[in-house]
């Protein structure tokens, strides 16, 4: 027998919806420069990046980064280390940083610190969703998708050990069942 799917939180229609709204937010704030690099962080992030930057009408580019972070379980040490750099030259470019998730905020504080060694010409931050309760460092998300509460979601590029990570929607589920 298959598992039950884990209950919506948000539905796959209320991304969409969001996701257009975001898209022509951003396009509209870079809309006098030439373009922007979009760095997705793996692997949470490939599906939110995937259907923002189609929706762009800006010219972007694409680029990865990896960081290591939960480690496979759902406790957060704080540590994050840098697992895959960027490729391209990021030297003189606005870049936007996507993220699905801010938690704590420990990520993505350390992805400024390090993006902002390539030489950029500004960075700035999306991120699909964000546990405000959470916060133990002071991070600004400049495009947000949508304020959570504190609990384990999945799906839409989130996973927990790898699962239910291409549910269409964000559902909810115990890390402890
Ligand atoms: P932070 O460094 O802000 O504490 O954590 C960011 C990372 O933790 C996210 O990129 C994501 O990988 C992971 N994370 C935090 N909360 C959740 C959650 O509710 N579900 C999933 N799947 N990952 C989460």
């Amino acid at each position: 027998m298959s598992e039950p799917s884990p209950p919506v939180l948000i539905s796959e229609s209320a991304i969409d919806a969001r996701v257009r709204e975001l898209a022509r937010e951003i396009s509209d704030d870079y809309s006098n420069g030439d373009g922007i690099v979009l760095i997705g962080v793996l692997k949470g992030a490939f599906i939110f990046l995937a259907d923002l930057s189609r929706r762009l009408t800006i010219p972007r580019t694409i680029e990865f980064i990896a960081v290591s972070s939960y480690e496979d379980s759902d406790v957060s040490s704080g540590a994050v280390r840098l697992v895959m750099d960027v490729r391209g030259n990021i030297e003189g470019r606005d870049v936007l940083i996507v993220e699905d998730i801010v938690d704590t905020g420990h990520t993505l504080s350390y992805l400024i610190g390090m993006l902002e060694s390539h030489g950029p010409a500004s960075i700035r931050t999306c991120a699909l969703l964000h546990k405000a309760e959470r916060a133990e460092v002071e991070v600004n998300i400049d495009y947000l998708g949508f304020g959570i509460g504190d609990e384990w979601v999945v799906g839409y590029g989130l996973d927990f050990v790898e699962k239910d990570r291409t549910l269409p929607y964000i559902g909810v589920i115990d890390p402890n069942d």
